[in-house]
C-alpha cells in the first residue's frame, strides 16, 4: 500500500510589514513539496499575503504583535492557519463581504477575504473580539493535469 504523504510546519514572526514577503515566500517554499503549478503557487502566495497583511494592518494596527502560521500538507492538499492575538472582528459575516472595509481612508478596497476565498478551495474565519483571529485556508493541488503535462513533456523531449 502507498504510504500517505504528510508534513507540517510552524512559523512565528513579528507583525512588521517587511515580514509579509517573508511569510508569503516561506509558505510557497513549503507548498512546493506538493509540486504545484505556477498558477496554484501564485494563488497560495496571494492568499497568504492578504491574510498576513490583515494581521499587520487590522489586528495590531501597526503596533507590534505576533503572527503565527501553521501549515500542513496531506496527500495533495495544503492547509494554512494564519492567526493573531490582535483586536478581533466583531462580525465576521459582514467583514467577509466584498468591498467591506473598516479602513477606507487607507486605500483599502475591502477585497482581502474575497480574494482569499476565490483563490483557495475554502476559507474559514474564526475571531473573538479582544483575543484575536484565525483564518484557515485550504487548497488541493491537482494531480491529473500534471500527469498529462508530464506525459506531453516526455513526448516533446523524446521527439526532439
Ligand atoms: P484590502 O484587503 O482590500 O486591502 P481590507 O483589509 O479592509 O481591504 P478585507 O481583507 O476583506 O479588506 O478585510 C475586511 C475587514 O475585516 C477589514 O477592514 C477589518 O475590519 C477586518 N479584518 C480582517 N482581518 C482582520 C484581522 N486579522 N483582525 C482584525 N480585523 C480584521
Ligand atoms: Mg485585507
Amino acid at each position: 500500500m502507498k504510504e500517505q504523504f504528510e508534513n507540517e510546519m510552524k512559523l512565528e514572526f513579528l507583525s512588521k510589514a517587511t515580514n509579509e514577503a517573508f511569510a508569503r515566500i516561506t509558505v510557497a517554499a513549503f507548498a512546493s513539496q506538493l509540486d504545484p503549478t505556477i498558477e496554484e503557487l501564485a494563488d497560495i502566495k496571494t492568499a497568504v499575503s492578504e491574510a498576513v497583511t490583515n494581521c499587520i494592518i487590522h489586528a495590531y494596527e501597526n503596533k507590534q504583535g505576533i503572527i503565527q502560521i501553521n501549515s500542513k500538507l496531506k496527500d495533495n492538499q495544503i492547509s494554512i492557519e494564519i492567526s493573531d492575538n490582535g483586536k478581533g472582528i466583531e462580525n465576521v459575516d459582514i467583514a467577509k463581504e466584498p468591498l467591506y472595509t473598516t479602513k477606507p481612508n487607507l486605500e483599502r478596497s475591502g477585497m482581502g477575504f474575497t480574494i482569499m476565498e476565490s483563490f483557495m478551495d475554502s476559507m474559514k474565519v474564526e475571531s473573538i473580539v479582544g483575543l484575536g483571529t484565525k483564518v484557515t485556508l485550504v487548497k488541493s493541488i491537482k494531480k491529473e493535469e500534471k500527469l498529462e503535462d508530464d506525459i506531453s513533456n516526455n513526448l516533446i523531449i523524446k521527439e526532439s
